[in-house]
């Protein structure tokens, strides 16, 4: 990758951002926060890994976006990768065009927490610096490589025909980097099968076979599947119903319910965060160690229904923050598997420096690895590829980036 690509993440009133260039450790990135309200602030690493923290009251996301670029302009960056949840039925990362654009409008009835965020970041950006390729990489579009099987739900045709209801996935940056990485660690470069364990505040895995996602746990929206900091993961569909007539909800207070009060938060009482919850489990905490049961439990289930979806199991990565950094939580999950023939090694498991890459297993069965996530450096890498096709493909295009290298 020759690109320094800026990738942002706009939220509703965060945006974090990361300056990538071709070396990880020069990497500057920093969150901005609390934007509307008069603490709005932008909070960061410069280049010299110095902290800085810098007030900004009452900015909005563009004026967010200009004091991010202006402070970077120095490093030259010659294309923007925005990170989209949700790119409906688009298959890859995309240079942004109005009628891409149009098609992120499209799907945010599919992520309707997610895409406005996004467009606001876009179109403040597009505003701010037209001059700069910019370029969309979607969550979903790892997963487009779905069976039908796999992605279609068991409801009528006509609402997946008419309504797209279909299952899309998430993630799909971590599991597509993380995919690659470990099976280049694990010497296959990219060939056979392998499940992945994102595990964060949002969590979910994955199968792939040969570089492509045959199925994941997430669905038509992040709620389905694992259990996570404070969404439920699967229920009982007609738990709705039952809420409904039973204690009166209405549909909105159920989905906040099931996607903000829920998960481990809900299960414990205490927190969404799986630190907390092992020291107050340490302290006797007995919701606490029960939520983290459920967590592994149900996390080791999928892993399980998800190999379904492999010709044959070469091994297993862990990544996210849980993933990288809990050797308890792998070690628990691993306990529900046995008859997959892991050769798992609590020795490694338990001397893995933190947040570090190793081989957790005793080198016989399935491969079982952690590999930190870098959604960022796959966005920036996404974000190249598409600006450097376009380069070698349309020369009426290369004057405009060069303009922008410039
Ligand atoms: P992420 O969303 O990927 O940043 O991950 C956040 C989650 O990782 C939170 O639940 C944290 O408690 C969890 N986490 C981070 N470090 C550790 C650790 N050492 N042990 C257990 N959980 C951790």
């Amino acid at each position: 990758m020759s690109t320094t690509v800026l990738v942002i993440n706009c939220g509703s009133s965060s945006i974090k951002y990361a300056l990538v260039s071709e070396r990880r450790e020069d990497r500057i990135f920093g969150l901005a926060e609390n934007l509307g309200s008069v603490e709005a602030r932008i909070k960061g690493i410069t280049v010299g890994g110095e902290p800085l923290e810098l007030s900004i009251p009452h900015a909005d996301h563009e004026k967010a976006l200009e004091t991010i670029l202006s402070r970077l302009s120095q490093y030259n960056p010659q294309a923007i990768g925005h990170r989209v949840v949700h790119g409906g039925s688009l298959t890859k990362a995309e240079r942004l065009t109005p009628e891409i654009i149009q098609r992120i409008r499209e799907a945010t009835p599919l992520a309707p927490l997610h895409n406005p965020a996004h467009l606001v970041g876009i179109e403040a950006t597009m505003r701010l610096f037209p001059e700069l390729p910019q370029v969309a990489v979607f969550d979903t579009a790892f997963h487009q490589t779905m069976p039908a099987h796999a992605y279609r739900y068991a409801v009528p045709k006509f609402l997946y025909t008419d309504h797209n209801v279909r299952r899309y996935g998430f993630h799909g940056t971590s599991h597509a980097y993380v995919s690659e990485r470990g099976s280049e660690l694990a010497g296959s470069l990219k060939q056979g099968g392998w499940l992945t364990a994102h595990l964060g505040n949002g969590s979910s895995t994955c199968a792939i076979w040969n570089g492509e996602s045959v199925d994941t746990s997430m669905g038509l929206t992040p709620l389905e599947g694992l259990v996570m900091g404070t969404r439920s993961g699967d229920v009982d569909p007609s738990l709705h119903t039952f809420l409904a007539s039973n204690l009166g909800w209405d549909i909105y207070k159920i989905d906040k319910m099931l996607n903000s009060q829920s998960g481990l938060l809900g299960l414990s009482g205490l927190s969404n965060d799986m630190r907390t919850l092992i020291e107050a489990s340490e302290q006797g905490n007995e919701d606490a160690t029960l939520a983290i049961e459920v967590f592994c439990y149900r996390l080791a289930k999928s892993l399980a229904a998800l190999s379904c979806g492999l010709p044959r199991l070469d091994g297993l990565f862990f990544t996210g923050g849980i993933g990288e950094n809990s050797a308890y939580i792998r070690e628990k999950t691993l306990s529900y598997l046995p008859h997959f023939g892991f050769n798992f090694s609590k020795e490694k498991n338990d001397s893995l420096k933190r947040g570090t890459e190793g081989r957790i297993d005793n080198g016989t069965g399935p491969q079982i690895w952690v590999v930190p996530t870098d959604e960022e450096g796959r966005i920036a890498k996404e974000t190249s590829a598409v600006v450097e096709s376009e380069l070698g493909a349309t020369p009426a295009k290369k004057s405009e980036l060069e303009t922008a290298i410039a």
